[in-house]
């Protein structure tokens, strides 16, 4: 624009009511934010890009579509961008990203975050399962120390699903038996004394399955705190990793002052907490509210609606640059 024709518009604020400079202060924090959007998603990049078709590293530059650089490849004439193959791929209104991020900081439900956003509840449920796709894949790396394991239950839900496996139960309802049935999802939470955590979904809690889930999270050295389930004593054996089960059914709580489960079972209630105000989420949505729960913890005071986007992006390296810094 030139600076005349940017002088006649600016007088013209003068001439706006306050709903109309409202709309503009709007239109200007979405642009600012579609701008770092922008260079989130394409800061960083690896210095030669690839097609990821055919991996060739020969490409052109095909323009711009929605502000993201275009680039087309010279082998296989595909064209991409650096959103072509991620979760976020083909997602609108990059406006308001940072503005869903942050309601996902809040915990909001999918119809809060639609109408905090402004988009339509169907936006919102996209967004919700695209921006958490990464995050729930996730699992932190192999923990250290004392690590505390222990296993939490979630009830079955099909909420959403037309058909039902079974007869509907009353929203958020309670299982037909109590303690361990069908009807509850084990979570296997896997915590260490940094506040590293892992949750992870199990078909089942025997032996068979929690050692394929826990074992990759551990370092050899570790001392692996549990509440004496024996699966955990045969697991650790077999594993020969030192193993401190507290006897909890004794009253036992914590063994030469520090090997305890406390750690693990504040998480679970948090998560439990945390996953109240939901409603009953829907089993095949269970892993990415349990990545969700994850980021957000593993955040805590510094989380930000950028280290969220950079978490749905998967650029694990800026993020841990942003989180030390
Ligand atoms: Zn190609």
């Amino acid at each position: 624009m030139r600076s005349t024709e940017f002088k006649d518009w600016m007088s013209s604020i003068e001439r706006m009511s306050r709903h109309q400079r409202e709309q503009l202060r709007k239109r200007l924090a979405g642009k600012e934010d579609t701008d770092e959007v922008i260079a989130l998603i394409e800061g960083h990049q690896p210095d030669k890009l690839a097609c990821p078709d055919c991996k060739s590293t020969e490409l052109y530059r095909w323009g711009n579509v929605s502000q993201l650089q275009r680039y087309r490849c010279r082998q296989c004439h595909r064209t991409f961008n650096a959103l072509t193959g991620t979760p976020l791929a083909r997602l609108r209104h990059k406006d308001k990203w940072f503005e869903y991020e942050q309601t996902l900081i809040q915990g909001l439900s999918i119809r809060q975050s639609a109408d905090s956003c402004g988009i339509a509840n169907n936006t919102s449920f996209k967004w919700r399962h695209r921006f958490l796709q990464i995050p729930a894949a996730r699992q932190p790396g192999k923990m250290n120390g004392i690590v505390e394991a222990d296993e939490t239950y979630f009830l079955e839900s099909f909420k959403g699903q037309r058909r039902l496996p079974r007869s509907a139960r009353k929203r958020g309802g309670k299982a037909d038996k109590k303690g361990t049935s069908k009807e509850q999802v084990p979570v296997l939470v896997v915590r260490d004394r940094h506040g590293e955590t892992a949750s992870c979904i199990l078909q089942g809690t025997s032996t068979q399955q929690i050692e394929p889930a826990l074992i990759p999270l551990l370092n050899k050295d570790v001392i692996l705190c549990t509440d004496g389930l024996p699966t955990y004593k045969q697991i650790t054996r077999q594993a020969n990793i030192a193993h401190r089960p507290v006897n909890i059914a004794a009253g036992q709580r914590v063994i030469d002052n520090i090997y305890h489960v406390q750690n693990v079972n504040a998480y679970d209630s948090r998560l439990k907490q945390w996953m109240k105000k939901f409603h009953g989420v829907a089993t095949r949505y269970l892993g990415n509210y349990l990545g969700w729960h994850r980021m957000i913890d593993r955040l805590g005071q510094n989380i930000t609606p950028t280290l969220c986007f950079l978490a749905s992006l998967g650029k694990t390296r800026q993020f841990q640059q942003l989180i030390i810094t």
